[in-house]
């Protein structure tokens, strides 16, 4: 099964960017520098908001 995207919010400054549903690493937020996403070993832990789940195609 392919990893999904998603579109998530971050809760501090409110951008919204895309975050791959399986980061190795962490996902900061690219306005403010919030971490968005921290990976766990496997899925990644999503720390904003997720607005929409972004099929891999
Ligand atoms: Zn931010």
């Amino acid at each position: 099964m392919a990893g999904n995207f998603f579109n998530v919010e971050c809760p501090d400054c409110e951008n919204e960017q895309i975050v791959f549903g399986k980061a190795a690493s962490e996902v900061a937020c690219e306005v403010c520098g919030h971490t968005l996403a921290r990976p766990t070993g496997g899925k990644a832990a999503i720390e904003g908001e997720v607005l929409e789940t972004v099929e891999a195609r």
